[in-house]
Formats: structure tokens, C-alpha cells, sequence
């Protein structure tokens, strides 16, 4: 069996092959090739208009079942995919968001893969990396350092104190920081109002980094960021704040994709990293047109279950960026589909418990209702998905048996994948899959359309995606939307933020729920990211650590090596 030990003694056998040779490969410019040290570079923007008129390859998004909190594998299986369509000769490059450092340093580790499907280096990606999350938090903070600055000199437009929209972010898990006091002091110490912090995952500023096709584009968002609202009630922007240009030029590097590579050196983008529960959960639209004109596949996942980061990425990034995938991978595993059976107790910050290993297929009829559903979901938006199954050590034969049997009973095509013992030797027969799903018959659609008003499109995705019976919505989030619909944003796309751990908003119910429905008790207008934001259940934009954070482990040994990240 491989575990996190085995990961880091595979990441540091590795040979880096040089990033130029990667570059190389896809067929890049060499002036467009900006190296970042040992195996990483960026990749200059001049790039994408070398790369025009260039045929397109296919475009596969990887998303999974609703998750057990350690996730089964969807980075995983979209770095073994692009092994496995490497070695059945196709160049393929994967495209992945970057991790944040609040879980790296918290409970789910760090989001390279693992085994023999892993991108390197770990320890630089994982943290830092090319330094761009700590730009989208230096652009994000400038603004709110310009905000307030704009309250206590009482420039215009004369910003009402107890209208301020704008937070501060960090890239942590930090509680404390969720409610706090600005503007404590004297005369000269700013405004005294109330404020919060969010983790930098969740940042309109990342929302948009990921979203914006061009530097120009990414100039013009910013600029309609709204940041709250004047005396008369009137949406203020960081273009009348004075704060846009400023934060576009903090953003120029970062709006670069970094170029990596796999273990088995398959190109990596890694670029943008908005959560999959509390944001759009999709990495760049710049990264993936790079991909698809260089490679005949660009495979890129989409945060947590296909409710989830599948659903923005069909309905608010495909919409953004105007392509249109060709295949879709939805991720399983056997413990998750047990899981979902209901039998099991996980806590969350705590190994699995031993009962999900003992071989029990009946089991995975009893979770099957998840799948279903997720399949579902990728349907309703015009794809046929291949089921990956996840292999982990321990599983039985009898259970793999299980997953296609239900897979076929609404024809799919489910295929066992040991990418993580194997690399992409072990996920060959998966990659046949997805590559003939991409040839086949497929008729992509938006699961709305712009003109449904902004409630409808919510009350549409509860209901079709979710499972829900109906919307429950706070009166005041009500009211907003109506607001905003009167005053043109009615035909943006929505984005809701719930738990990733249920179709429905309570964490704690398996499988595919029926009887219930979803309140949204906030409601936001990300007009920079070009979505309404909506806040379903008891989800928090800025998480907490837990009794034994990742972070209390993570040191250096002796010989100064990085121990306990992964
Ligand atoms: P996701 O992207 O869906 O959240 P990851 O690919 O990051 O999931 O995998 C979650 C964790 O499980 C990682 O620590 C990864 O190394 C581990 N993992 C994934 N697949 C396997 C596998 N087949 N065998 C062992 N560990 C695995
Ligand atoms: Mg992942």
C-alpha cells in the first residue's frame, strides 16, 4: 500500500526533467518560457497569441461523487489520466488549481496527487510555489487598505461605513480573524467599524484570477469589483476607489500560468486556486486555452463532487471562457460509495474507520444513490461521464464488480484505475475510455439559460443538481437579488457555497437526499468574478483549525529535509 510516507519517498527519487524540455514538448515559444527555479517556469501571456489559430484538443473535466472528507482522488486521477493518454501515444497536459496553504497547513494535506501519479515538486507547490496566492492576497488587501483610507478621508464617492462589502484575506485558517474591529484608536486611526477576514481561496480577486481570459480582461473585472455602497445606496467599485490599475499590476505575474510537470513528465498547469465549497472551485481559463492548444487532451479538475466545482465549471467558466468540454470523469472510490451507504461513522480529522475496508458489496448498492445522482448532474449538462474507479489497497474484486455493475444499469462505462501504484500504466484502460468519450456523441449545455432571473437560477440548481424541493430564501437575500436584478446583473451566473460533504446543505446526510430544502441566508454580487455569490447552510468563508492541525507536525529533520508535508 502506498500512504503519505511512500509519496514523499517517490516525489524525492524523482528526476526533474528540465522545464524547457516540457515547454519544448508542447511546442511553446522559448521567449515565452519564464523559469521559476529547478522544474517550474512561467509561461509568459505572449504565449496565447503564439498559440492562435492552433487546432484545439479535447477538454475533459475531472469531478467526483459527493467526497469522504480526506477526497478520493480526483488530483489524483487527472494526473494518472494524463500518464495513461501519454503512454497510449496522445500528448495530454493536466491543469490544476493551486493549493491553498489553510488546508496543506490544516487537515487535508497538500493537492499534488500521490503514489506514482504526483506533480513536482510537491513541497514548492504546496507552498509559495511562484508566490501567487500571496499576490491575489496583496491586490485583495490593497483594495481594503484603500477602502478604508477612502472612509477616513471622506473621499468620493462618500462611502457609508456600515455598507462596506470588502474584507480583508489570508491564506491560513484563522478563526479568530472571522469577526473584528478596524479603525480602533485616535482621530487619525481610520474609521471604527466592523470587518472580517477571509481565506485568500475565497477572494473575489481569486475568483477573478482564475476567470480572466487577458490582461485587459483581468484590468476590466477588477474594476467592477463593488466594494459596498455610497449615502444614496449606489454600488461603489474599485474603479472609483482609484484601486483597480494598483491591483492589476500586483496581479501581472500571477496572471502567468506556472509549467510543471508529472512524475512521469506529463506538462502540469497549475494556476489560481478558488475552493470548491465556498467558491468556484476551478483553476484558469488561461492555463486550460494554453493546454488545449498545445495538447491533443487537457484534463482539469474541478473542485469537490460534481454538484459542486463540475457544475460552476460547466455553468460559470464555460460560460466565461466560451469552450466547451468534450468528456467528463467522475471519480469514485469504494469506501466513499460505502460511505454513503450510511453505515459508517467518519469523523472528520480522523482515519476511516476499519469497517469500510471489510468486503461488503451489498454496501455499495446502499451508497450507489450518490453516483447516480452525480452521474445525473453531469448529464443534465449534455455529458455522458466515464466513471473512474479509484483503486485503493484492500479493495475487493467483488466491490470493483458492484461499481460497474451500477454504472452499467444507467450506461455508463466505469474503469478501475491503479494510477497511484502504477502511474500511468495503471490507468490505460481509463484513459481509452475517456478518449473515445471525447469522440463521441455529445451535445454540451448551460443548465441555464442568462435571461432566468437570479432566484430562478438558484432554485434551479438546488432543485435539478441538489436534490432539493425549493429554495428557502432570507428575506433580506431576497430583497438583494431583486435589487440587483433591477439594476442589470440579473444575467450573470450563480454560484452558491455550501458543504461539499452532501448534495444537500447539512454535511451529515448521505447519499442522494430527498425532503429537504436549501436556505440561502446571504446573498453577494461578485460583479468583478461575474457571478452572484449565494451562502447556503452553516458554511464559512474563513475555516478554523482543528484540535491537531497538519501544522503541529510539519518541521525539518536533521539534515534539513521538509518532514510531514504532504
Ligand atoms: P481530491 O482531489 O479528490 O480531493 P486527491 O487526489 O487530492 O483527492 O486525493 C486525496 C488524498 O488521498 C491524497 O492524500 C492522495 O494522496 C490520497 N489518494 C488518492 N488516491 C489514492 C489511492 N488510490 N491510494 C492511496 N492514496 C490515495
Ligand atoms: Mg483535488
Amino acid at each position: 500500500p502506498i500512504g503519505a510516507t511512500d509519496n514523499l519517498s517517490i516525489a524525492r527519487a524523482a528526476r526533474l526533467w528540465p522545464i524547457e524540455e516540457i515547454a519544448h514538448q508542447l511546442g511553446l515559444p522559448g521567449e515565452a518560457v519564464e523559469p521559476y527555479g529547478r522544474g517550474i517556469a512561467k509561461l509568459d501571456l505572449s504565449a496565447m497569441k503564439a498559440l492562435n489559430g492552433h487546432p484545439r484538443g479535447r477538454y475533459v473535466v475531472v469531478t467526483s461523487m459527493t467526497p469522504t472528507p480526506p477526497g478520493e482522488g480526483k488530483t489524483t486521477t487527472a494526473i494518472g489520466l494524463v500518464q495513461g493518454l501519454q503512454r497510449l501515444g496522445h500528448t495530454a497536459t493536466v491543469a490544476l488549481r493551486q493549493p491553498s496553504m489553510g488546508p496543506t497547513l490544516g487537515l487535508k494535506g497538500g493537492a499534488t496527487g500521490g503514489g506514482y501519479s504526483q506533480v513536482l515538486p510537491m513541497e514548492r507547490i504546496n507552498l509559495h510555489l511562484t508566490g501567487d496566492l500571496h499576490a491575489v492576497g496583496a491586490a485583495h488587501n490593497l483594495l481594503s487598505a484603500m477602502v478604508d483610507n477612502h472612509l477616513h478621508h471622506r473621499l468620493s464617492p462618500e462611502l457609508d461605513p456600515r455598507e462596506i462589502y470588502w474584507q480583508r484575506v489570508i491564506d491560513l485558517n484563522d478563526r479568530a480573524l472571522r469577526h473584528i474591529v478596524l479603525g480602533l484608536g485616535g482621530r487619525g486611526d481610520g474609521v471604527a467599524r466592523q470587518g472580517s477576514f477571509e481565506i485568500t481561496a475565497a477572494s473575489e480577486v481569486m475568483a477573478v484570477l482564475a476567470l480572466a481570459d487577458s490582461l485587459a480582461d483581468l484590468r476590466q473585472r477588477l474594476g467592477r469589483l463593488v466594494v459596498g455602497l455610497d449615502r444614496e445606496g449606489e454600488a461603489v467599485t474599485a474603479e472609483q476607489i482609484g484601486a483597480a490599475g494598483a491591483m492589476t499590476v500586483l496581479l501581472k505575474e500571477a496572471l502567468k500560468p506556472n509549467l510543471l510537470q508529472t512524475l512521469e513528465h506529463a506538462p502540469a498547469l497549475i494556476h489560481a486556486g478558488p475552493f470548491g465549497n465556498i467558491a468556484h472551485g476551478n483553476s484558469s481559463i488561461i492555463a486550460d486555452y494554453i493546454g488545449l492548444s498545445t495538447s491533443d487532451f487537457l484534463i482539469t479538475e474541478a473542485g469537490f463532487g460534481a454538484d459542486m466545482g463540475a457544475e460552476r465549471f460547466f455553468n460559470i467558466k464555460c460560460r466565461a471562457s466560451g469552450l466547451t468540454p468534450d468528456a467528463a470523469v467522475v471519480v469514485v472510490t469504494v469506501r466513499a460509495l460505502k460511505y454513503h451507504s450510511g453505515r459508517h461513522a467518519v469523523v472528520a480529522g480522523q482515519p476511516l474507520p476499519a469497517s469500510l475496508l471489510a468486503e461488503h458489496p451489498e454496501e455499495i448498492y446502499e451508497g450507489g444513490a450518490n453516483l447516480l445522482k452525480q452521474i445525473d448532474n453531469v448529464r443534465a449538462h449534455g455529458l455522458n461521464p466515464v466513471v473512474a474507479i479509484n483503486a485503493f489497497p484492500g479493495d475487493h474484486p467483488s466491490e470493483y464488480a458492484a461499481i460497474r455493475d451500477l454504472a452499467a444499469s444507467v450506461s455508463v462505462r466505469a474503469e478501475v484505475s491503479t494510477h497511484v501504484r502504477d502511474g500511468g500504466g495503471g490507468s490505460q484502460a481509463l484513459a481509452e475510455a475517456v478518449a473515445e468519450a471525447a469522440e463521441g456523441e455529445k451535445d454540451f449545455r448551460f443548465l441555464y439559460s442568462d435571461e432566468l432571473p437570479l432566484a430562478s437560477k438558484i432554485e434551479r440548481i438546488a432543485t435539478r443538481i441538489y436534490g432539493a424541493e425549493g429554495v428557502d430564501f432570507a428575506p433580506q437575500a431576497h430583497e438583494r437579488l431583486n435589487v440587483w436584478q433591477r439594476q442589470g446583473y440579473g444575467s450573470l451566473p450563480v454560484c452558491i457555497a455550501k458543504t461539499h460533504l452532501s448534495l444537500s446543505s447539512d454535511p451529515t446526510r448521505l447519499g442522494a437526499p430527498a425532503g429537504w430544502r436549501l436556505p440561502v441566508r446571504e446573498v453577494r454580487l461578485s460583479a468583478g468574478a461575474g457571478f452572484v455569490y449565494a451562502l447556503a447552510g452553516d458554511i464559512r468563508t474563513m475555516p478554523g483549525f482543528s484540535t491537531s492541525p497538519a501544522a503541529t507536525r510539519i518541521d525539518i529533520d536533521e539534515s534539513g529535509e521538509t518532514v510531514n508535508l504532504y
